[in-house]
């Protein structure tokens, strides 16, 4: 049996590779093991091969498929622009569609529904904190090891912000941010997320967090759940409908958000269209004005490009631009943005090579002689704990930002934290 579905591979999607292999060197699956199998040209070909029926879609064509980080960096060194990620979430969308088990039940479950559920979120929170503070690494299961070593230590009782308001600090009218608060950001990310609603106030936007929101289902895209990913998406389209900018402070949300026309049509077009990563927005008010670029040094910061802010998204100089304001030194750590390991569920389903991915990241932090890593996604920032150990730290740029403005040197903008505003 070739495709089933609507969302299988394209025929333009797959004829638009010309095999050239320029994106072999790019691959980190390829890189680590050297088969063609296990790169973006292997793949394109087995797809077509079951396009075009001489293949079909069982357990040795989920293996291969499920290999791949869904990192993306083939797309950006592609020359005939195949769009790698959309053929990619078409074929897990198949191996889902025509390889049903009660594992992947489960998983749908919770990528697709408890995932989006702020309640789930908080129980699956205060589970995690009791592992967190109570079960020695050395008894955790291999596989979520090195994650739950790798969070941040967890709250007691999660806060949620969606259905907040907070009003701007500066009076420079800069209208109103809508933020997504996503599946993680409130219980396990709360710093960030207040890093990024307090500087947001600060380059004078209404910050408001829509009710109704939920999680934006990157998660759910990736293993091939079509459903869920339709259901989320639909939810924040008309949670957010009246928003002129929406905001995501995890890099992996804002991929998937500026892609939503694939799951939702023209409403999500019209979504993807208004979508920016806060480091684009804060960047842009560092560049204009807005906010403030510090002058005290603070030293260097190791810069980690999350694949899908660099590869996905195209962001690579906003990063910088804001710790370098912050008074920090950016440091360059890998010229290509290799991939970190973490890529969503993939550290729990490939432990092996997301291991060793994540060792050679933390290898390439080391030798940047910077104790401090900037990452603004919260997978990579969770694997790179994990493989670097509590002598480091990893923060999102935002997050160091807001540091550096609390640290004393606001007044360069003609304000103070003194006026704070009112939530
Ligand atoms: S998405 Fe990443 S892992 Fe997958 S084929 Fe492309 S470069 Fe390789
Ligand atoms: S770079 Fe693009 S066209 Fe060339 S082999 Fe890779 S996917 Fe195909």
């Amino acid at each position: 049996m070739a495709w089933t579905t609507l969302e299988a591979p394209t025929k333009a999607e797959l004829s638009a590779c010309i095999q050239c292999g320029l994106c072999l060197p790019h691959c980190p699956t390829f890189r680590l093991t050297g088969m063609e199998s296990a790169s973006p040209r292997g793949r394109l070909m087995v797809m077509s091969a079951v396009a075009k029926g001489h293949g079909e879609v069982n357990d040795v064509f989920d293996d291969l498929m499920s290999f791949c980080l869904q990192c993306r960096a083939c797309e950006v060194v592609c020359p005939s622009l195949v769009p790698f990620g959309r053929a990619m979430e078409g074929a897990r969308i198949e191996i889902a569609a025509q390889l049903p088990s009660p594992v992947r039940r489960v998983r749908q479950l919770i990528t697709g529904r408890l995932i989006g559920s702020v309640r789930a979120m908080r129980l699956a929170t205060r589970m995690a904190r009791l592992v967190q503070r109570t079960v020695p690494a050395r008894f955790l299961p291999r596989q979520v090891r090195r994650s739950i070593g790798g969070l941040r230590p967890l709250p007691k009782r999660p806060v949620s912000t969606i259905g907040s308001t907070f009003t701007p600090v500066a009076p420079t009218g800069s209208g109103v941010a809508a933020v997504l608060a996503g599946c993680v950001m409130d219980p396990w990310f709360g710093d960030v997320h207040k890093a990024t609603i307090e500087v947001l106030r600060r380059a004078g936007y209404r910050v408001v967090l829509p009710d109704g929101q939920t999680c934006c289902g990157a998660l759910a895209a990736h293993d091939g759940n079509v459903h869920g990913t339709r259901r989320l998406a639909k939810q924040n389209i008309k949670a957010f409908v009246s928003a002129d900018l929406i905001v995501t402070d995890a890099a992996g949300c804002g991929a998937h958000l500026k892609e939503y026309g694939n799951w939702a049509g023209d409403a999500g077009e019209i979504f993807a269209s208004k979508v920016q990563d806060v480091t684009e927005v804060v960047a842009a008010a560092i560049e204009d004005g807005r906010l403030p670029r510090l002058e005290v040094p603070r030293g260097k910061v190791a810069m980690q490009d999350p694949c899908h802010l660099r590869h996905a998204q195209r962001i690579t100089a906003q990063p910088r631009t804001i710790v370098s304001a912050a008074g920090y030194e950016p440091v360059e750590i890998d010229d290509v943005g290799m991939c970190c390991g973490a890529a969503g569920l993939y550290s729990v389903l490939q432990p092996a090579a997301s291991a060793e991915l994540g060792h050679k990241k933390a290898e390439q932090v080391k030798a940047s002689g910077s104790t401090v890593v900037a990452s603004a996604n919260p997978g990579c920032e969770i694997q790179l704990r994990g493989y670097l150990g509590g002598a480091y730290r990893v923060a999102h740029p935002v997050e160091l930002y807001w540091e550096a403005l609390q640290a004393g040197d606001i007044e360069t903008v003609g304000w103070s934290l003194a006026d704070e505003g009112t939530r």
